[in-house]
């Protein structure tokens, strides 16, 4: 009897513990979706907002063409400018959330051929030309003379290149320099990225590369953003078997590293 009532008690403890670690297993999933509906909703409004902000600034261009009867060979540069660097802008929006919802659902393919980084960094810098003059940006760039050819997928490891630029552009507010330096050894490539902006606080930091993270603090929220960067950065950089770290000191700024193995192609 007593083997019995032991047995019987043990039984419907242990069926005590297991029904507390799924209560609190259900509690722990749905706080994270409760997080991640969140996180979508800020992500919505977010997307409205990177949306507005470009096709605002078409429109008061084209308002702006419509009332004026004669327009100076430098004013239509300028106004081409604005439409071409907001239209570039409105396009990597949509790029990145048509990679990020490819990445989700597991259909992202890179496609593979020879480069040479040298082009692909100095055109990424060039498709941003536009808001780096308009944000008076010093730019630093130290890549080695001898071109580097590496197998890439040349579109992803560009929207990833440009990506890390903007950020930095968004991202700083007083001192506004972008350094981008390449280096070569031991069969692998690093490209550092570095700015002097606001930096990332340090409990930011192990979750800035999750999908649709923002961080709370009040300048981050002041900035338009998606959340999405980062996570097409880090899946394009990890299919090319190539890793990104980040450094950064809240308020001296940020330095994103990129390593690439430079397998001979
Ligand atoms: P977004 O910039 O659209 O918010 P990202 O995925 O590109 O999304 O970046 C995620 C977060 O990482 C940003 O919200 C910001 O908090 C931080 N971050 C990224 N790059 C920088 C940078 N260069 N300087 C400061 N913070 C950065």
């Amino acid at each position: 009897d007593l083997l019995r009532t032991v047995v019987s008690q043990t039984t419907s403890a242990i069926e005590q513990i297991l029904l507390q670690r799924e209560l609190l297993r259900q509690s722990a999933e749905a706080s994270r979706l409760a997080e991640l509906n969140q996180l979508k909703s800020y992500f919505v409004s977010n997307v409205s907002h990177e949306l507005q902000t470009p096709l605002t600034s078409i429109r008061i261009i084209a308002e702006l063409l419509q009332s004026k009867k004669r327009i100076s060979a430098k004013e239509k540069n300028e106004f081409l400018a604005v439409i071409e660097g907001e239209s570039k802008r409105l396009s990597r929006l949509i790029d990145n959330v048509l990679d990020v919802s490819r990445i989700e659902q597991g259909l992202k393919r890179y496609h593979f051929s020879t480069h040479t980084l040298n082009d692909v960094l100095r055109d990424a810098l060039a498709s941003l030309d536009y808001q780096l003059k308009l944000n008076g940006f010093d730019v630093i760039v130290d890549i080695p003379k001898k071109s580097i050819k590496l197998n890439m997928d040349r579109d992803a490891m560009s929207q990833a290149l440009v990506n890390l630029f903007s950020n930095s552009i968004k991202y700083s507010f007083k001192e506004k320099m972008l350094k981008v330096v390449v280096s070569q050894q031991d069969g692998y490539v690093d490209i550092r990225v570095s700015d002097r902006g606001i930096g990332i606080q340090p409990d930011d930091l192990p979750r800035i590369f999750e999908t649709f993270y923002r961080s709370d603090d009040e300048s981050i929220q002041s900035i338009s953003g998606t959340g999405l960067g980062l996570t097409q950065i880090r899946h394009a950089v990890e299919s090319h078997n190539g890793s990104i770290t980040v450094d950064s000191v809240p308020g001296l700024g940020t330095t994103f590293l990129i390593t690439l193995p430079a397998r001979s192609v």
